[in-house]
């Protein structure tokens, strides 16, 4: 019999990401005899061509629904084995102007899937989180353990989101099982984030916003290794457990630009310093020992290379972000 997957947000950046690879049309791995059902209200940043490679795979079905309602939501986990659960209201820009979006995708939705899933006796729940819950730190990298001290409204919704699903372990004995990933880059990914914002209007001749001296410092993973440490968190995590999904480069927002206008073949004039992030967390560092030594997760994407690729598929699909004028303007 095939597992039931129920993917939520798999019309998002991520989300598409791991469709694409269960199903086999990336280079992370299949997952054979997996079906899968995803679940995306299809927001701004949820678009069917995320999925086009695999619309025609018999083993997918998408419905397009709200994580908050409960009524699609106790369908589609009737039918599902396991959930992997990426939905989320995801940029901090945003959260600053439209908190409510935020605690309500990402707090209540991730209860009412965490309720249905207790009703249906769903096996496994995969929690998808973000190491932006623990805050900023100066030097050295958070274990699991480290206590949550969110900052943005972003951060602070994903956290709460973090607590009740571990709580729906703890109290309901739920297998819930949470991750915890560094900043994402790779393909499909909604021009609004750093990378393909920037990509973007520097193909189109435009400027970029760089946030006050660009000295903040972040771990840049590619999506590919992101999906395969989740992978690994569902097949060969444990209920109740907290897995950070690290590894990536550690570069300041003002590096990473150096690389991008390189690979763009464009200069620093076409920089803009602008008026700094409200709040805006320093550094973000991962220890990711655990993953590695009891699931056996390691990156494979070399940054350099893999950042260089990027580019190249921003460059060679302007389709996808053209389309509907999707090269964003920053929230400031
Ligand atoms: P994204 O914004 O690209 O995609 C989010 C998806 O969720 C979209 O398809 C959207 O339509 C869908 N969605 C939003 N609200 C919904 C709702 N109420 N009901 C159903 N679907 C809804 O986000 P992403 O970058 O792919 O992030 C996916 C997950 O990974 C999020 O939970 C995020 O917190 C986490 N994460 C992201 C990063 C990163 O660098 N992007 C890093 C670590 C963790």
């Amino acid at each position: 019999m095939p597992t039931r997957l129920l993917v939520t947000g798999g019309a998002g950046f991520i989300g598409s990401h791991y469709v694409r690879t269960v199903l086999g049309r990336e280079s992370g791995g299949a997952a054979p005899g997996v079906r899968v059902t995803v679940l995306d209200k299809l927001t701004y940043a949820g678009n069917l061509a995320n999925l086009r490679p695999v619309t025609d795979d018999s083993r997918l079905q998408f419905v397009a629904g709200d994580v908050c309602d409960p009524d699609v939501v106790d369908r589609v986990v009737r039918d599902a084995d396991e959930i992997v659960h990426f939905a989320a209201e995801s940029h901090v820009d945003r959260s600053l102007v439209e908190g409510d979006a935020f605690v309500r995708t990402n707090v209540l939705g991730t209860q009412v899937l965490l309720d249905a899933a207790l009703r249906h006796g769903v096996e496994r729940f995969v929690h998808v989180s973000t190491d932006e819950v623990y805050g900023t730190i100066s030097e050295g990298s958070w274990a699991e353990g480290q206590p949550l001290s969110p900052r943005s409204p972003y951060a602070a919704s994903k956290a709460g989101a973090d607590l009740v699903a571990l709580a729906y372990h703890r109290t309901h004995g739920l297998d819930v099982r949470v991750t915890r990933c560094s900043n994402n880059y790779g393909p499909y990914q909604y021009p609004e984030k750093i990378v393909p914002l920037f990509v973007t209007r520097l193909l189109n001749g435009l400027t970029v916003p760089l946030y006050g001296d660009g000295s903040q410092v972040r771990e840049w993973l590619h999506v590919d290794d992101h999906v395969r440490g989740v992978e690994l968190v569902r097949t060969r995590g444990a209920a109740g457990e907290v897995y950070h999904i690290g590894g990536g480069a550690e570069l300041t927002n003002r590096e990473l630009t150096g690389l991008l206008l390189e690979a763009c073949g464009a200069s620093w004039d076409r920089v803009e310093q602008v008026a700094d992030r409200p709040g805006h967390d320093q550094r973000y560092a991962l220890d990711w020992t655990k993953a590695r030594s009891l699931l056996g997760y390691r990156p494979r994407r070399a940054f350099a290379s893999a950042l260089t690729q990027t580019v190249l598929w921003y460059r060679d699909h302007r389709a996808w972000w053209d389309a509907d004028a999707r090269v964003a303007n920053p929230v400031q």
